[in-house]
């Protein structure tokens, strides 16, 4: 179906980018044949690294004539293999368009071109005092592109919403080579069908975004964050949902059991307090004014005491904030550590459910003789569940992953929810995805991809289910 990469292809391409930015052999190939999702690696035939839009669609329009796979790459820090060539072809990478282009202060908007580093964004706006909410844990390795490819989210999800919810404008390029703008420095904008949107958690199977303006915040001026252990895990679930019905919106509220907070105190060699806790709460509030934060934070303390909190222990200073977030965002590393086989998924459910999600998993665990840690974004009901290989043998691992991760689907579909809240789909999880949406919404999205991509060049094996 696709054609490969010959000498004449290298040869287009080397006139589009440069020789310097055209990658070929096994050695360079590596780091692009995959992303972080355990298991799954493809090898390019070949890496372009793009600097511009035009670039991007010269590159397009080579891989249309010639029907060659592209793949979009980001930073490859992708958790579903999005970004993993399956079909071989063209790994397209953004790497190198990775400037801050503009910091409006006067429209509150930042443009960025899609190779930006999350945290660079970050740090570059709250110099300015103002604030990018989303935070996906990986923010200090993963791009904006492919945080917007992803639709992805982070803690402070529960108050300030994900990616999708900054977005205001998009510049992309078709697989046709067209290059199109959707929206701009707008806060309204209703002119048509909402393109920006639809390509905001397509995973590169629709376009490549080129360039992006961001709408920002004002950054808040009190922050506290309360680090709260629970002798009982169902407790630690239940005060989620308690805060929540108090009509209490915390920033983030994490949750961690305590085998995630003994694979980070290994990793790092730092103690965590009450390490031996069942589960901890990781909460932070924030506002403009120290008493309104200090009123929420005086209900919220209650709520875990009232559910059998042993403690309630506030970060004062900035150090103990940044070591409490440093711990909870090494989580996947140190879990990946303790077992280098790991199976992770990503589920969500409407935020009352997360007691009996977790609840529910302990009975998988149970039921399938496998350790099953739960850590992540309770606040907004997204667990990740890392079902770990330990010491199972190779023969049961390969039996069990597909009825585990089956079971911990049609749990979260039961309980109203979905099978992945912010990983995506890409090439894991297509074949689950017939579990989660009916046909009438598949083949409608087959045509939308038709639409955009007759000949299927643009990163083909993702999404949908093989067939
Ligand atoms: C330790 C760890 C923690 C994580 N924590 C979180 C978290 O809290 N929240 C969360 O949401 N995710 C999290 N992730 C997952 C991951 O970091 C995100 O999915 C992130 O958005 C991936 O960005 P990337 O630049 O690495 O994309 P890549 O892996 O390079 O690509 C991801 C997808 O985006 C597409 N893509 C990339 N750039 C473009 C572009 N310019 N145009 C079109 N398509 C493009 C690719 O084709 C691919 O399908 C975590 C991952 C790790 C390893």
């Amino acid at each position: 179906m696709y054609r490969k990469v010959d000498a004449g292809v290298v040869e287009g391409l080397r006139r589009i980018v440069g020789k310097e930015n055209v990658l070929l052999g096994p050695e360079a190939m590596e780091p692009y044949a995959h992303d972080e999702t355990v298991g799954l690696r493809a090898e390019p035939e070949v890496v372009v690294r793009a600097t511009s839009a035009a670039q991007v669609s010269a590159v397009l329009r080579l891989a249309q004539r010639e029907r060659i796979p592209v793949t979009p790459r980001g930073a490859g820090y992708g958790l579903s293999g999005g970004a993993v060539p399956v079909y071989g072809g063209i790994v397209l990478s953004l790497e190198k368009m990775n400037r801050i282009l503009e910091i409006d202060r006067e429209n509150l908007m930042v443009t960025v071109e899609p190779g930006v580093i999350t945290g660079d964004i970050h740090r570059a706006v709250e110099a300015e005092g103002l604030f990018y909410p989303p935070d996906p844990a990986s923010l200090d390795s993963c791009s904006i592109g492919g945080n917007i490819a992803e639709g992805a989210g982070g803690p402070r999800a529960v108050k300030y919403g994900t990616t999708k919810d900054y977005v205001c404008g998009l510049e992309a390029v078709l697989p046709s080579g067209e290059i199109i703008t959707c929206g701009g420095k707008l806060v309204k904008n209703v002119t048509g069908y909402n393109l920006i949107q639809l390509l905001i958690g397509s995973e590169g199977t629709l376009a490549v975004v080129t360039q992006i303006v961001l709408r920002l915040l004002p950054l808040p001026r009190v922050q506290v964050d309360l680090l709260v252990p629970y002798d009982d895990f169902q407790a630690a679930a239940d005060t989620v949902s308690d805060i929540i019905a108090h009509h209490i919106l915390p920033t983030a509220i994490e949750f961690m059991e305590r085998d995630s907070i003994l694979a980070v105190q290994r990793l790092l060699r730092k103690k965590v307090p009450h390490d031996d806790a069942a589960a901890h709460l990781l909460i932070q509030l924030d506002g403009n004014r120290r008493e309104a934060v200090d009123a929420d934070f005086e209900v919220v303390g209650e709520l875990c005491l009232k559910h059998g909190a042993r403690d309630v222990l506030v970060a004062k200073d900035r150090r103990t904030r940044d070591r409490l977030w440093e711990a909870r965002r090494m989580i996947i590393e140190a879990l990946n550590h303790e077992s280098p086989v790991n199976h992770m998924e990503d589920v969500v459910v409407p935020r009352a459910e997360i007691p009996r999600l977790l609840g529910r998993m302990k009975e998988i665990a149970a039921r399938h003789e496998v350790r099953i840690v739960c850590f992540g974004h309770a606040g907004d009901g997204n667990v990740h569940v890392n079902v770990l290989k330990d010491d199972i043998s190779d023969e049961r691992w390969e039996r069990l992953v597909p009825a585990v991760t089956e079971e911990i689907y049609r749990l979260a579909l039961s309980l109203g929810g979905t099978i992945t809240g912010e990983h995506g789909i890409g090439a894991g999880r297509r074949r689950y995805l017939p579990l989660a949406l009916d046909p009438a919404q598949i083949e409608l999205m087959r045509r939308i991809k038709e639409a955009f991509d007759p000949n299927r060049i643009l990163n083909p094996g993702k999404i949908f289910p093989p067939g």
